[in-house]
């Protein structure tokens, strides 16, 4: 965790009038994941508008800096026996709740990337599988959004990378060997094409995400 960067401002009280569009443009502007994890805005208040801003990747490195993956707690206590009734869980799932969930910085985080992937088999984000449940059905189209939302980002990050790896392999042909006059200039113009297609689709990103690192 990068303890020296400075966490951004927060996001007014909801009560006070704060809008998921608030949210929204908070997120873009704000530095990366570790300053929201740092500042504990994805346990706090407004964890739960925040986390639905983040692409997956971004709450996938919002969970490494999670309690069970920092402190790696039994896995069976965040899931339902075969044979347990449903008292003794619910017994024993307000204690893993109240045992590493409760101080867990990324909670909101963790219940986003859950519902992300459909995953409401076990505790997850301090919620029980029913609640997950609940909330996969009520946000359906909001979830529907963010997973084609992921995918598409994912693309773009697939053509940033093909554009970067172009500019190296181009450039790599000048290492070695003397090459014709000829060939060198075609190759700069290829180097510069490469270079600007490159810029472009990272300034794209930029512009549409506001994160300063690539996600
Ligand atoms: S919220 Fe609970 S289940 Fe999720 S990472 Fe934190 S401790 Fe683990």
């Amino acid at each position: 965790m990068n303890t020296m960067m400075a966490a951004p401002p927060p996001p007014q009280s909801r009560s006070r009038g704060t809008t998921e569009a608030d949210i929204a443009q908070y997120v873009a502007g704000a530095e990366p994941v570790e300053s929201l994890v740092a500042g504990g805005y994805l346990a706090g208040h407004d964890g739960r508008l925040i986390a639905q801003q983040l692409r997956a990747p971004q709450l996938r490195r919002a969970v490494t800096h999670s309690v069970c993956y920092a402190a790696q707690p039994d896995v069976n206590d965040f899931y339902q026996e075969d044979d347990e009734s449903d008292a003794d869980w619910r017994r024993r799932r307000a204690s893993t709740v109240r045992g590493h969930c409760s101080a867990c910085p990324v909670r909101a985080a963790c219940a986003e990337l859950a519902l992300r992937n459909g995953d409401t088999a076990g505790i997850r984000g301090g919620l029980a599988p029913e609640k997950l449940h609940l909330r996969l059905l009520a946000e359906a189209d909001r979830l529907t959004a963010a997973r084609a939302e992921d995918e598409r980002a994912a693309t773009q990050q697939q053509a940033r990378i093909a554009a970067a790896r172009e500019v190296q392999r181009l450039a790599g042909q000048y290492v070695g060997g003397s090459i014709p006059a000829d060939r060198r200039e075609k190759n700069r113009l290829a180097i510069a094409e490469a270079l600007q297609q490159r810029d472009e689709l990272v300034d794209a990103h930029r512009r549409s995400t506001g994160w300063t690192a690539a996600a």
